[in-house]
Formats: structure tokens, sequence, C-alpha cells
């Protein structure tokens, strides 16, 4: 029965205070909080530290990333075509590259809000949805601005040369402003470009997407659908791309020597 004192207060220590509603007792308190399952991004985010492989769902599902970049490339991923090993991968430079980029994004921890997940129901002409998966880097409430971060190299001299912003990067952004505008008030997009030295930052005007957002992606499943094979998108990206070997074969695609191959030097094909 000492646990059914109504209270007004629980201190820390477990002393009640005084009674502020016949309603509310320790005990229900208590018996209010129920177990549940472990979030889903916390589990996610404990397997992806220690390196546990779960097979990511790529089925009807895209990236920002993926929209903007070359369209084969998608295409390869939704049919499941096994990943190559850059040629590269091992380098010291590759490896330094990779680890100063993440140093880079510790800028995003300039605001409170960050790193936001959205996902973005598309439907298809067959009644279906797909989904686009989309993180903020940074968003400003205060200014109510999109930003995305991106680490490069010698971004005066690629400005200078008009390398910079990218196109990609341009839609990338805008594509967030689309998907991200129906939860949280958007007035700038911008794009923050750093390397060890400099950053530069570019307003984006603003477009409504969602009509280009749901053709590229239409345009990906009838591929699936009709086992067609896409034409490449070739740019300076390629270089990274896991699905050179196979993009050179599909013809209509990669330019250059192939910097990744399969993996055990085996040729497989799905
Ligand atoms: S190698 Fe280039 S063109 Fe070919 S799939 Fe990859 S990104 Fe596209």
């Amino acid at each position: 029965m000492e646990n059914k004192k109504t209270i007004q207060s629980v201190h820390a220590d477990g002393s009640d205070g005084e009674k502020i509603s016949a309603n509310i007792t320790t005990q229900s308190l208590l018996e209010e909080a129920v177990e549940i399952d472990t979030p889903k991004g916390i589990v996610n985010f404990l397997q992806k530290r220690n390196g546990t492989k779960f097979p990511y769902l790529t089925k009807h599902r895209y990236s920002v990333t993926d929209l903007v970049h070359c369209q084969r490339k998608s295409l390869y991923k939704q049919l499941g075509v096994n990943q190559e090993e850059l040629l590269e991968d091992r380098s010291i430079e590759g490896m330094w590259s990779t680890v100063r980029g993440d140093f880079l994004h510790n800028m995003t921890y300039a605001y409170k809000w960050r790193e936001i997940d959205m996902e973005y129901n598309v439907p298809l002409n067959d009644g279906r949805e797909a989904m686009v998966i989309g993180r903020l880097d940074m968003y400003d409430w205060k200014t109510k601005t999109v930003m995305d971060l991106k680490s490069t190299k010698n971004v005066q001299w690629q400005i200078k040369k008009g390398f910079l912003p990218k196109l990609e990067h341009i839609l990338q952004v805008q594509c967030y402003g689309t998907m991200f505008e129906q939860y949280i008030p958007i007035e700038n997009l911008n794009i923050v470009y750093v390397d060890n030295s400099d950053i530069v930052t570019y307003n984006i005007q603003k477009h409504d997407l969602t009509n280009w957002i749901k053709t590229r992606i239409q345009e990906i499943e009838n591929a699936v659908d009709d086992k067609q094979m896409i034409n490449g998108e070739p740019s300076g990206l390629c270089q990274f791309c896991r699905y050179q070997t196979k993009c050179q074969g599909d013809g209509n695609g990669i330019e250059h020597t192939p910097m990744s191959a399969p993996k055990g030097g085996s040729d497989e094909k799905k």
C-alpha cells in the first residue's frame, strides 16, 4: 500500500512530494512504463559500428544520390548486380581521402538540427510505390535554410575552372527542398563546399522537383521490368563507381579503362 501514495513530484531520491492528483500515484507511473523493442535506428547504428553486415534493401528504394548520379548505376543497384572492387581501394591516399572527408563532415555539428533522415514515397505508374531516402546535413531553423555539405579538394581552383558548383549537387539540394518541405519550412537552399583551407557557400534557387524525381525513378523501374539496359552517364564520378567493368561490357557507358574489377578476379554476372 505504500506505493499507492498520491504525489505532487517524485524527487531523485524516490521520495514523494505533496499530492496534486488523486489519479496519479508512484505505482501508476511505474506501471505506465512499458518495455518495447530497441528503436530500429539505434540497432542499425550499433550494427554499423560493429561492422555487422546486414543486407541493404535496394528494391524500389533510392537515395537522393542515386537519383542525381548515373541512372545506369542506379539500375545496377536495383538489379542487385554484384559490386566490384575499386583498384585503388587500399591505397593510403584513398583511405586518407575518406577519413579526411569524415573529419570535415564534423562541420555539421555547427547546427543542432543535423543529419535529419526522411523517407519520401513516389507513386509508380502501376500503382506501386518507390521510396527515396534523404538525409539533410544541416538545417538552420532560424533562417529556414537547408545546407548540404560537400568536402572536396582545391575548392577555389575548382571554382575558377568552372567545376563547382556541380549540377548533381544543385539537383541534390533541390531534391531535399522538395522532399522535406512537407515537414519543415524551407526558404533557402545552400551548398557548402569545404576543403582543408576554404569554405565557399552557394545559395541555390528552390524548384519543385516532384515530377523530375518521379520520372527519374520510373525510367529505372521500367528498365528493370522490361529487362532493358539504360545508357550510362559517364562523368568524373565513374572512377569511384563499382560497376565499371560491367558497364564497359554493356556498352554505351564508361569511356576510360575500368578502375574497378569483379571481386576475386572472377567475371561475376547477374
Ligand atoms: S561507370 Fe560511369 S557510366 Fe558506368 S555505371 Fe558507373 S557511373 Fe555510370
